[in-house]
């Protein structure tokens, strides 16, 4: 029997990786999980400081949820719910609609983050027409923002590099500013943000024609570029913009739902009404895969005619066995508070880590909750200063991801803007993993800085 990292370089095509990176050196295979920690097949402990790919919420290895799929697959293991249901979906529908905020009570399931994007896309393109008035195509959303792979999602996703290959994608995605405060040319010399980043949206709803324009799309904490949280303020404005405008605020919340900033939606943290939520990963705690977007009463109103159908469906969309586990998943939830350990908890994580600005390649720490990035910077006396794309490119995949990897911990170092390192543990992580996480920080960013000068 051929090595296990002979056969995944001869055939596994890994997921936005550089394949050519693993010609020789052996494919790190990840074996099990417990709790925070991941095991590789030699043996060896990894702190999942990044809960696999932000998703993990629950903690590795719980049974709870394994069991929730085996009983599942006995009893139906798939079944459609084009013009049918079944009890799993029913159950979490209700249950979302419970605890999504204000009128969002309409569940619609899919396989995938980018799923759920790709269908709240053709959903507000779709109302507008139901509405009588087809000319509201175009979807908005922020520079730098990740929504998907998928050819529409793609176009909302704001990073030009992963969108190049492709082009031309789908017409009428514009994009908008993200707070991004430590940059900001308006405030970051002031002690507040002015909010042209929200004012933004309007300047281009106004250039595009507030006609043409169907929905914007936003996190509520952007995740690429590293964790840009909402300034005071923001969010109000956006949806006064939203309704002045006639524009659908969709929150992209595959990232942020389910407890990562301590409450069960983003939106809910950060004190706004979305017109639809999209979700995914932490929904199952990553243990089956699903998404799925909910819509307002409101929204949902035109479709709910005896000939007027949503033209959107997917075989694997609330697929029984993964509606399964994300009811098993929320039990756990209420069980654990979750939510309860991210609130008690986030402000000792935050603490620790802003140790870390001591250490002059640190420039800046974000976030909120279980969801922290630390912005990376050639020279902190020049902020303006940015790495060059080979210094970067140099710094996080020929040292830092390789050292972090090393020395036990699992997290993301990222370049699709500046430099950044983010930190998105599981939802059961407390002082024991913090401390881990700052120590290997601090001396994996020490020796990069060292082996800078
Ligand atoms: N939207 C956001 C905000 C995401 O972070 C992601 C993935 O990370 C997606 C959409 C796409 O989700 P998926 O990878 O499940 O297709």
């Amino acid at each position: 029997m051929a090595d296990l990292s002979d056969l995944a370089r001869r055939h596994l095509w890994m997921h936005f990786t550089r394949l050519g990176s693993f010609a020789d050196a052996e494919v790190p295979i990840i074996t099990r999980g417990e709790g925070c920690y991941v095991y590789d097949r030699h043996g060896n402990r990894y702190l999942d400081g990044l809960s696999g790919l932000f998703t993990v919420q629950a903690g590795h290895g719980r049974a709870e949820l394994a069991e929730a799929a085996a009983r599942q697959s006995e009893q139906l293991g798939y079944f459609p719910v084009w013009s049918f249901a079944h009890e799993p979906a029913i159950t979490l529908a209700a249950r979302l609609a419970h605890l999504a905020p204000g009128d969002l009570n309409r569940v619609f399931l899919t396989p995938t983050g980018g799923d759920a994007v790709e269908s709240a896309i053709k959903f507000s393109r779709q109302y507008w027409k139901l509405m009588g008035r087809p000319t509201k195509h175009k979807v908005m959303s922020r520079y730098l923002s990740y929504h998907g792979t998928s050819m529409g999602a793609l176009s909302l996703t704001g990073v030009p590099a992963i969108k190049q290959p492709f082009e031309p994608l789908v017409p009428g995605a514009v994009k908008v500013q993200t707070p991004y405060r430590y940059r900001c040319n308006d405030c970051m010399h002031l002690d507040g943000c002015t909010l042209r980043c929200a004012d933004d949206l309007a300047l281009r709803i106004e250039m595009e024609g507030p006609d043409t324009v169907a929905a914007v799309f936003m996190e509520p904490v952007q995740n690429t570029g590293g964790a840009f949280t909402p300034p005071d303020g923001y969010w109000a404005r956006v949806r006064e913009i939203c309704d002045e405008y006639d524009v659908l605020l969709v929150s992209d919340e595959v990232i942020a739902a389910f407890g990562r900033f301590g409450e069960m939606f983003g939106s809910i943290r950060y004190g706004y009404q979305p017109d639809l939520i999209t979700f995914a990963k932490g929904v199952t705690s990553g243990y089956a895969p699903l998404g799925g977007m909910i819509v307002s009463d409101r929204l949902a109103e035109p479709f709910l005619t005896e000939t007027d159908v949503f033209l959107q469906g997917q075989t694997f969309g609330a697929h029984p066995v993964s509606c399964a586990v994300a009811n098993a998943n929320l039990d756990l939830f209420e069980r654990e508070d979750l939510c309860g350990n991210v609130r008690r908890n986030e402000a000792s994580f935050k603490r620790l880590i802003e140790d870390l600005l001591d250490i002059p390649l640190v420039g800046d720490v974000r976030g909120d909750g279980y969801f922290l990035a630390l912005e990376l910077v050639p020279d902190k006396d020049k902020p303006d200063d940015h790495f060059t794309r080979d210094a970067g490119e140099d710094l996080l995949r020929n040292f830092l991801s390789l050292r972090l990897l090393e020395a036990g911990l699992v997290c993301r170092t990222d370049d699709r803007g500046d430099p950044v390192v983010q930190l998105s543990p599981p939802l059961v992580a407390g002082e024991t993993e913090f401390d881990f996480i700052e120590t290997t920080l601090r001396t994996c960013l020490t020796e990069a800085w060292k082996r800078m000068r």
